[in-house]
């Protein structure tokens, strides 16, 4: 039998097959379409992923993702600096920035306390949050980690820390989907649900 093994293909099926959500069919898909590139079209491809991999960083602030020393929440000068809004991950940011209804600050923590995946509170952005509560004019605090074991045992770890420094700790109300069915809601979100409740 014929080897039809190319070997700096097979790598980058390989590269491919490491992305999230992409099994080997996909990541063979992938290759022969990068293959198919032109010289140029594939020198920006892999200058593209040199250039986020260099330029971009945690913002000196919030620690969400950004190319210069703050990100463009920290550097609006019309935003509340008064209440910070604490997220897992960056595009936490982003699906709340959609919602044209926030006008405060954001911290990205960058994952969640999970000691099953080996994940403690030192490999997150904690002592960073403590940091700006400690020199700056903070008032509210609202914990909005994913409503998960870890993202609510984040919240409390998190809101532990924060009581003493005499902050008001909030939780977003996670609660029923909108065009969803009570019928079909879990038990937490339906928990949530009603203790988030607000008058109408
Ligand atoms: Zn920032």
């Amino acid at each position: 039998m014929p080897s039809y093994n190319v070997a700096p293909l097979s790598r980058l099926i390989e590269q491919f097959e490491r992305l999230p959500g992409i099994g080997h069919k996909s990541a063979q898909r992938l290759a022969y379409y990068v293959l198919g590139l032109s010289k140029e079209g594939a020198a920006n491809f892999a200058n593209a992923i040199l250039e986020a991999h260099e330029k971009i960083h945690y913002c000196k602030v919030c620690c969400n993702l950004t190319d210069q020393e703050l990100c463009p929440v920290c550097r609006d000068k019309d935003r509340d600096p008064s209440i910070i809004c604490v997220v897992e991950d960056p595009r936490d940011v982003i699906a709340l920035e959609r919602t044209h209804e926030f006008n405060a600050t954001y911290h990205v923590l960058h994952g969640a306390i999970s000691p099953l995946n080996g994940v403690g509170p030192e490999q997150l952005c904690i002592k960073e949050l403590l940091a700006r509560i400690g020199n700056s004019e903070v008032q509210e605090v609202i914990m909005a980690t994913n409503p998960t074991v870890e993202g609510e045992a984040t919240a409390m770890y998190i809101s532990r820390l924060l009581k003493p420094l005499g902050v008001k700790v909030t939780r977003l109300a996670y609660g029923i989907p909108v065009g969803g069915d009570l019928e079909y809601a879990d038990e937490v979100t339906l928990s949530r649900a009603i203790e988030g409740r607000s008058e109408i």
